[in-house]
């Protein structure tokens, strides 16, 4: 099996899977509970607290879990519009975000706030001066992602953070970093982002797992969950300790030797762009910035047969993005590529585990598909 779609999720390394194992056979105490199993459980999700969040650059009382990246995109939404309904009811966000954000602010469209989706250029890219452009005095919100899922572009969320400080502007700033975290280096504290998203099954860790850091700059948030007060009554309902420990242990084993995994996702990421360009006929999509994630189309074959295909050959791959399989991406129609460019996408993704032969098997079904079936646009 060639696994490489690392972007739509990653395998479980077998620490991760046994830690979780651990904590459901062994510490099955409620962390709110105050006797001792209780206070044990509750000292396991305090320290994998301080570990996600000294990844992430932030103090441990700043993290919240949340159920999944998901959720911590629409958190961020809430906080900051709820912290801001005085300042105004004027979104600013892109055309290419994940469907996390995009999703929530079409409902809010019909709710009377007013969203400006900033289009990409044709490689992707997005630029500070366009969020500057689109500022005004009653932006309540800026949403800009860390890293594009799809074609792996990195914003410039540090330019952007510093650009808002200097006009002043109340509007705060979120950025998903779901596909950023542990990929493209960044601490919290100096990124000057109010509110980072990031979840545990982009990088080793188990499904249904997130958090978000919420900066000095939000203050008192409204609670997501108003309940029984945990995650500092900003998230009530009971935590989900098993998959708070394998999101810690996913983090850890991760952090180890992190430089090291980057620089050969890196390596693998160029040579695999070295390896498919030579198959007549395709193309590099978007700019690849991030080590772990490559768009490339075969111009007039449908991405859905190449998955297809690749399957066949055991390798896996994605067209567009894995959240909405079988519809065209908005991501690459909003890069405005010629039709035949943009309905021929696919996503290779990588990992720590990933290896050189992956690549190979890759681009040998590539090229076996393009040799062999006919364009069909
Ligand atoms: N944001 C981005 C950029 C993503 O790539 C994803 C998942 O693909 C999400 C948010 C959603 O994360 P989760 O699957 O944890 O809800």
């Amino acid at each position: 099996m060639h696994y490489l779609d690392h972007a739509a999720t990653t395998p479980i390394p077998e620490a991760v899977a046994e830690e979780m194992c651990r904590v459901l056979r062994e510490e099955f105490g409620n962390p709110n509970s105050q006797y001792s199993i209780g206070r044990r459980t509750r000292d396991l999700v305090a320290q994998a607290r301080r570990t996600v969040a000294g990844a992430l650059g932030c103090e441990a009382e700043q993290l919240s879990f949340t159920s999944c990246g998901t959720e911590s995109d629409n958190w961020a939404i809430e906080a900051a519009l709820w912290q801001n309904r005085h300042v105004g009811r004027h979104i600013i966000t892109t055309a290419v975000e994940h469907n996390a954000i995009l999703e929530p602010c079409r409902w809010l469209e019909q709710e009377g706030y007013e969203v400006t989706r900033l289009r990409p250029g044709q490689d992707g890219s997005i630029t500070v001066e366009q969020v500057e452009e689109a500022l005004r005095p009653d932006t309540a919100l800026v949403s800009i992602m860390m890293v594009n899922n799809e074609t792996g572009n990195v914003y410039p969320i540090h330019d952007i953070a510093r650009m808002l400080q200097e006009k002043k502007s109340a509007a705060l700033f979120h950025t998903d970093a779901v596909q950023g975290f542990l990929k493209v280096p960044f601490q919290a504290r100096e990124l000057g982002a109010d509110m980072i998203s990031v979840s545990a099954h982009k990088i080793g860790g188990p499904k249904g797992i997130g958090a978000l850091y919420l900066g000095p700059k939000i203050r008192n948030p409204r609670p997501l969950l108003p309940g029984g007060g945990q995650e500092g009554g900003r998230r009530s309902g009971t935590e989900a300790t098993a998959q708070i420990a394998g999101f810690a242990k996913a983090v850890e084993l991760r952090m180890d030797h992190l430089a090291d995994k980057l620089e050969r996702m890196a390596q693998l990421r160029d040579y695999a762009v070295e390896q498919l360009t030579a198959i007549p006929d395709l193309v590099v999509v978007g700019r690849s910035d991030a080590p772990h994630i490559l768009a490339v189309s075969l111009p007039g074959w449908p991405s859905q047969n190449i998955v297809n295909d690749l399957d066949q050959a055991g390798v896996f791959v994605s067209a567009g993005s894995a959240c909405h399989q079988g519809k065209p991406s908005h991501v690459v129609a909003a890069m405005g590529l010629p039709k035949k460019v943009s309905a021929g996408v696919i996503r290779l993704s990588f990992g720590p585990e990933t290896t050189r032969e992956d690549i190979d098997a890759a681009a040998q079904a590539l090229r076996q598909h393009h040799d062999t079936r006919f364009p069909m646009l």
